[in-house]
């Protein structure tokens, strides 16, 4: 039924003909719309995904109405486009103009479920595709709210944002394989990325994916270590290591390695596990109890494999914790790249320090991964950084920062680690298609050479 509401809106009516200052108006109202319940969307986004109450009112919330806002500015530009002059033939006039893809269907996942939701809905309603958006089962709050919050302004016309809950194994192939859909946008595993490309084959739709990471930080000899201890735990711990592009596997020059390490295991014991909704929280609990499993796991393996715990993360002992999914932060050292804990993302407050000699082998061992979201390089020579920086194949490199996603600037994935892009201009155009338009400057026999080529008998 969403589905082929979705379609009918795109179909017939007058929201793919509005003109782009029209729609760019309609969106900035209801960006400004959910600013007004920004709480009710915090609160929700907390207690459903058990982000801390920090990271809800800091980051998710205002961070994601700023991204809104953006695609709402965007949405106002001109969609034709300039082709070069055309002589052959003869003289023609060429534009392009960027239409809607059509349909979308959106399935995101439970780590960032405001965020992700408005990475999707926002650049496809800016582009004048309609939308059914399947948020995660763990995490359908946050995303409802905002639907019903965007559908209480009645601003948009029927069929235009849908959502639908259930599961993804149901759900998903639905919106995959039905004939009424025209592009599939999905973030989350690489591996059910994989299966979403697979059945969006079967009509051809357009794809764009943003799975797994395992990005590299790479500390260089001159890092002010202030910074870059602090910003590696940053990197690593915001939101329990439940972040696509967190820094997890953490590349430091074996001349400062014993000083950095030991740097890191005081500043992460300090760390402040607890409820998500104390403001004192650093670091509150993982999304499940499987997810909780999951990493315990994953710690088991590091240990089987031979990694050191110089930080041996834990269920908290506080009574207060005893009933959720609480485990404090983990720093494995003395870890080969071709480990396990080095190649898999485990999703968890998990940081594994691998020891480098020379530049060009944290480089080797930055690249030596299936994944290539994103990368990080701590130095205080900015040149040596840059250079650095050019040589990692990722989609989003931060120098002496983390997790810094704007607005503008596109998101996404080198390797495995997804097809296109999200965010900026880049984004939006994910939501159009391109149509070449030629018109002749002239219609004389002698300027169309086909009537050469096809040549009825007399
Ligand atoms: P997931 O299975 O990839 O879930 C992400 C989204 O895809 C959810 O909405 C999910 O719905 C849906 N989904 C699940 N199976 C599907 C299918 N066969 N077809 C279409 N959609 C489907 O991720 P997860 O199982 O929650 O987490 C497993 C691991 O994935 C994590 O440990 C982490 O390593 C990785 N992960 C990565 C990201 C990221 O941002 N890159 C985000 C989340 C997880 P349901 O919720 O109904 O299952
Ligand atoms: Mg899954």
């Amino acid at each position: 039924m969403a589905i082929r509401a979705a379609r009918t809106a795109f179909d017939e009516s007058e929201w793919v003909a509005l003109r782009p200052s029209q729609r760019s108006e309609l969106l900035h109202k209801i960006v400004s719309a959910l600013e007004a319940r920004q709480q009710e969307l915090a609160d929700a986004e907390m207690y459903n995904g058990g982000c801390t109450w920090r990271k809800a009112n800091l980051m998710d919330i205002p961070v994601g109405l700023i991204n809104f806002r953006h695609f709402a500015e965007l949405a106002d530009s001109e969609p034709i486009e300039s082709v070069p002059q055309i002589t052959f033939p003869a003289m023609s006039y060429n534009h392009v103009r960027r239409e809607p893809i059509g349909v979308c269907g959106q399935i995101i996942p439970w780590n960032f479920p405001f965020l992700m939701a408005i990475w999707k809905i926002a650049p496809a309603l800016a582009a004048g595709c309609t939308v059914v958006l399947k948020p995660a089962s763990n995490t359908p709050l946050s995303a409802l709210k905002m639907v019903e919050i965007i559908h209480e302004t009645g601003l948009l016309p029927p069929g235009v944002l849908n959502l639908v809950t259930g599961p993804g194994e149901v759900v998903g192939p639905e919106l995959c394989t039905s004939p009424l859909v025209d592009k599939i946008a999905f973030t989350g595993s690489t591996e059910v990325g994989r299966g979403i490309m697979q059945q969006a084959a079967s009509t051809i739709k357009k794809v764009t994916l943003e799975l797994g990471g395992k990005s590299p930080s790479i500390l260089l000899d001159d890092a002010d270590l202030d910074l870059a201890i602090d910003g590696s735990l940053w990197a690593t711990f915001m939101h329990n290591g439940q972040a696509c592009e967190s820094g997890t596997r953490l590349l430091v020059p074996s001349s400062i390695y014993d000083e950095v390490v030991e740097r890191l295991v005081a500043r992460a014991s300090r760390l402040k596990v607890g409820i998500a909704s104390s403001g004192e929280t650093d670091i509150g609990p993982l999304i499940s109890a499987s997810q909780l499993r999951s990493v315990e796991e994953y710690i088991q393996i590091g240990l089987a494999e031979g990694a050191k715990p110089a930080l041996l993360g834990s269920r908290p002992t506080d009574p207060e914790l005893q009933n959720g999914f609480f485990i404090t932060p983990t720093i494995f050292t003395d870890v080969d790249n071709s480990m396990r804990i080095a190649q898999e993302e485990v999703f968890g407050p998990v940081l594994v320090v691998i020891k480098y000699d020379g530049i060009d082998e944290a480089v080797r061992i930055a690249n030596d991964t299936i994944y290539g979201l994103a990368a990080g390089v701590w130095g205080r020579d900015i040149e040596r950084c840059m250079s650095v920086a050019q040589q990692i194949r990722a989609g989003t490199i931060w120098i002496n920062d983390w997790h810094v996603l704007n607005a503008e600037a596109p998101f996404g994935g080198y390797k495995q680690s997804g097809i296109g892009r999200e965010l900026g201009e880049w984004g939006f155009k994910e939501y159009q298609e391109i149509k070449h338009i030629h018109v002749p400057l002239n219609n004389n026999r002698q300027t169309k050479f086909w009537f050469d080529i096809v040549v009825p008998q007399e």
